[in-house]
Order: structure tokens, then C-alpha cells, then sequence
């Protein structure tokens, strides 16, 4: 069988045993789109079957989470954990409340989380998790009922040597918190490694809050300096207005770019003048509120329902940092047409694999996911270093090595696109490189 049948089948394979997963397929597939050169050269990685035991994570934990909302109703949730690779370290990869979660989404999360960790060079595995409860619009009390009970089923799966759970979308500071609480009452005793993003009060890590969008905009600026180019004056388009939004802005920001939008879920703001970032933290960190409130006290900008569009907006480097799939083929073609030289990926897989197609087709600068957004993971494992000797850094020295990390990232991503055949290609680079030291680890451990 060719390389390329061989590649085939194993596709072929995880689209029959994962049906109606389109998320997962399409993760499996973009990664998978990389690896013939690899496998040409080492035949070794076919013989021994390696690819068909990454695709398939080694546990999938589905539960049911039952809380009480506010009216004394009894409410259902579903709850997931894949535990997909612990080849480098222990399970590493946060929780998403959303009510678009359901297997596939943890899935495909998960499986890139393999990659993206391996690619930090410190030693965590691929995991995922989260639930279809959507916090928004929910009391405090609901949220922390809702928390409560979702551990007290996870509490089982996870712990700071075997599993380590994280935030991503719907679960920020509170969540973890309430998390954090439940499961040291359940446990006993104070394992405050069993979770990062913790507050900095009770074991979190100074620069965690900022790391995944900083780390995003570090990554950028190699990508930028290898072309003599920077972010001095860029004009710079970000979609969404969460955690890693707002940090990616603000960096960008110090940098010496001017941003000019920003979006949430229900649609996006455009300010000519430069997004008023107090304003948005104020808004959606404090407050919990809509984008859409920015203009009632800053009438020059313009708020446009529907928030895909925000790429129709001309700029320099757009950096998605919403969701998955938030970029489109047509979107990809509108940024290219208005002259768009750099995309930095903060969410996870936020292009779609037709979009990915039409930056590298016309020589955009291109950070794919795994590698531009693994600065949040990358500091929540230094939280864990942290938690385990007892100490706290300060945020110059958790920023200073993240800005190491990230460097190292870029360069590897580099390395690997020019060693297998497709220099500049950091999707290719990012994957093969994160793919070699998953596989090198599993081999040497033997059938696992
Ligand atoms: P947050 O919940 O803090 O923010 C998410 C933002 O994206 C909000 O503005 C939200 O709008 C918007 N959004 C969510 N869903 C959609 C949608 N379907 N369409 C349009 N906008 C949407 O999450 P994070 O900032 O933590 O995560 C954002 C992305 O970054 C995710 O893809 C996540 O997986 C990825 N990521 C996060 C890391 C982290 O450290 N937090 C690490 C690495 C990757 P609204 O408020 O209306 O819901």
C-alpha cells in the first residue's frame, strides 16, 4: 500500500467509526494532509501502526450532570472527558461550556491538543472536556450549582498527575473556581495542581489570564520579523471579545498596531479609531454584557449584527479568536482581496480547510491553531511547575519564558516545513513536528 492509500484508509477508518463527527473528521484530516513526507521517509512509523492508535483517544468519559436552577427546577446537562494521548505527560486541555458541545467537538479538540502540547516541549498529553450547559444568562448561584455537580462525577476521572483540566470558552475564573472548591471537598487535603487558571490568590499562575492571547501575538511577530515585517501600525481585525481576545489585543496593541473591531457571538463592532479595550474588558469581563453596548457610549463606532462578517472589514493581520470554522472559504478570499498579509489563529480551528487553501495559495503568513494558540497550555503547565515546588513566579519571568516558548514553536514549525519538503507551510511544520514527538514517545513505551 502507498503512503498516501495508507493515509486513506486511516481516514477512511475514522470516518466509519466516528459518524455524524464532522469536527473530528475535519481535525483528523488537516493533520493527517501533512504526514506523507514523514511516512515516505520512516517507514517504521506504518509498520508499527502509530497513527491508528493516535486517532482513537484512549478513554471517552460521557456523564450526566443534574443541578437546580433558580426557579427549583431540575435541569439536565451532558458532561464530557476525552482523555485522548498521555504519551508525554498527564492529560492536559480545558473545559468549553457551550451548548454546541457534544462528542465530536471534544474530540476534535482533544485530538489537537495532542499536538499542541508536544509542541510546547513540556510534558503534558492531549485531553479535552466540557459540557453543553451554557452559562450565559445564568445567576452565579446556577453556575456554581451547575459547576458542583459537574465535578463531582469528573473528580473521579482527573487529578494533578493523571488529568488536568483547564478553562476555554464558558469557563473563565468563576468556573474554575467553583470547580476548584468542589472537588477539594470531595478529595480533601489541597491538590491544587489538579487544575490551572486558577485565581492568583488560591494557586493560579501570574500571566495565565494574558498567555494564550499574548502568546498569539509573539507567535505573529516571529511570523512578521521573518518577512521584515511588524506590528508597528497594523491595522489589526479580532474576532471575538473573550479571554483570548483580549489579550491578543492588548499585546497588539503595545506592539503598535491599531485594532479596529472586535465581535461577540451576536455580531461586531467596527472603531475606526482603535477599539476602546478598557471598555470591552469592562463589558465582558465585569459586566458579562454584549459587544453591541460598546457604541451606546462610543456613537462613532458601528455595531453590525452577525458576527462572521467582521472579516469584510480591510486590515493587515486578522487574528480569529472566537470559535471553530469562523473563517470560510469566501471570508479567506474577501481578507486576501483587501490585502491581508498575516492570520494568527487564536481560536482552535478557526479556518475551515478550504479557507486554510486560500491563504497558503497566496503567500499569507498562515499561524495555524496548534501552534499560535498553545501559549494559554504552555503556562498552565508552568502553573502546574509551580503548584508542585510550592512557589509563585512573578509575571516577568512566567511572560519571559512564554516568550521562549513560543519562539521555540515558531522555530520548530520552520525547521520541519523546510526538513519535509514545504518550506514556509507552518500547518505542515506545526503538525509534523507535534506529530514526531508524540509518536517517538509512543513507540518507545511500547504497544500502549
Ligand atoms: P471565551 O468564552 O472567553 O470567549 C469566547 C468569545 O468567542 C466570546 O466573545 C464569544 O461570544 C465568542 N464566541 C463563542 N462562540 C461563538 C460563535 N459560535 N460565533 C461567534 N462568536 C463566538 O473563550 P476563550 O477566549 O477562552 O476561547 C476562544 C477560543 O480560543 C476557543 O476556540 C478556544 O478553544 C480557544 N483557546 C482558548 C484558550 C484559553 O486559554 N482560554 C487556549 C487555546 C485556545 P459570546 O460572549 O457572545 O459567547
Amino acid at each position: 500500500m502507498s503512503v498516501e492509500q495508507y493515509l486513506n484508509s486511516v481516514y477512511e477508518t475514522v470516518t466509519q467509526r466516528n459518524p455524524h463527527e464532522a469536527e473530528f473528521h475535519q481535525a483528523v484530516k488537516e493533520f493527517l494532509d501533512s504526514l506523507a513526507p514523514v511516512f515516505d521517509k520512516y517507514p517504521h512509523y506504518q509498520e508499527t501502526g502509530v497513527l491508528e492508535r493516535l486517532v482513537e483517544p484512549e478513554r471517552l468519559v460521557s456523564f450526566r450532570v443534574p443541578w437546580v436552577n433558580d426557579a427549583g427546577q431540575v435541569q439536565v446537562n451532558r458532561g464530557f472527558r476525552v482523555q485522548f494521548n498521555s504519551a508525554i505527560g498527564p492529560y492536559k486541555g480545558g473545559l468549553r461550556f457551550h451548548p454546541s458541545v457534544n462528542a465530536s467537538i471534544i474530540k476534535f479538540l482533544g485530538f489537537e491538543q495532542i499536538f499542541k502540547n508536544s509542541l510546547t516541549g513540556l510534558p503534558i498529553g492531549g485531553g479535552k472536556g466540557g459540557s453543553d450547559f451554557d452559562p450565559k444568562g445564568k445567576s452565579d448561584g446556577e453556575v456554581m450549582r451547575f459547576c458542583q455537580s459537574f465535578i463531582t462525577e469528573l473528580y473521579r476521572h482527573i487529578g494533578q498527575d493523571t488529568d488536568v483540566p483547564a478553562g476555554d470558552i464558558g469557563v473563565g475564573g468563576r468556573e474554575i473556581g467553583f470547580l476548584f472548591g468542589q472537588y477539594k471537598r470531595i478529595r480533601g487535603g489541597n491538590e491544587s495542581g489538579v487544575l490551572t487558571g486558577k485565581g492568583i490568590g488560591y494557586g493560579g499562575s501570574l500571566a495565565r489570564k494574558e498567555a494564550t492571547g499574548y502568546g498569539c501575538i509573539y507567535f505573529v511577530n516571529e511570523m512578521l520579523k521573518a518577512r521584515g515585517d511588524s506590528f508597528g501600525d497594523a491595522t489589526v481585525v479580532v474576532s471575538g471579545s473573550g479571554n483570548v481576545s483580549i489579550y491578543a489585543m492588548e499585546k497588539a496593541v503595545e506592539l503598535g498596531a491599531k485594532v479596529v473591531a472586535c465581535s461577540d457571538s451576536g455580531g461586531y463592532v467596527h472603531d475606526p479609531n482603535g477599539i476602546d479595550l478598557e471598555l470591552v474588558k469592562q463589558l465582558k469581563e465585569v459586566g458579562r454584557s454584549r459587544i453591541s453596548e460598546y457604541v451606546k457610549t462610543h456613537p462613532h463606532a458601528t455595531y453590525t449584527e452577525g458576527s462572521t462578517r467582521i472579516w469584510e472589514i480591510p486590515c493587515d493581520i486578522a487574528l480569529p479568536c472566537a470559535t471553530q470554522n469562523e473563517i470560510d472559504e469566501a471570508s479567506a478570499a474577501l481578507l486576501v482581496k483587501n490585502g491581508v498579509k498575516a492570520i494568527g489563529e487564536g481560536a482552535n480551528m478557526p479556518s475551515t480547510l478550504e479557507a486554510i487553501d486560500v491563504f497558503l495559495k497566496n503567500d499569507v503568513l498562515f499561524g495555524p491553531a496548534k501552534a499560535a494558540n498553545a501559549g494559554g497550555v504552555a503556562v498552565s503547565a508552568l502553573e502546574m511547575s509551580q503548584n508542585s515546588m510550592r512557589l509563585s513566579w512573578t509575571f516577568e519571568e512566567v511572560d519571559s519564558r512564554l516568550q521562549d516558548i513560543m519562539k521555540n514553536i515558531y522555530q520548530q514549525s520552520v525547521k520541519a516545513s523546510e526538513e519535509f519538503g514545504a518550506p514556509g507551510n507552518l500547518v505542515v511544520g506545526a503538525n509534523i513536528a507535534g506529530f514526531l514527538n508524540v509518536a517517538d514517545a509512543m513507540l518507545a513505551q511500547g504497544v500502549v
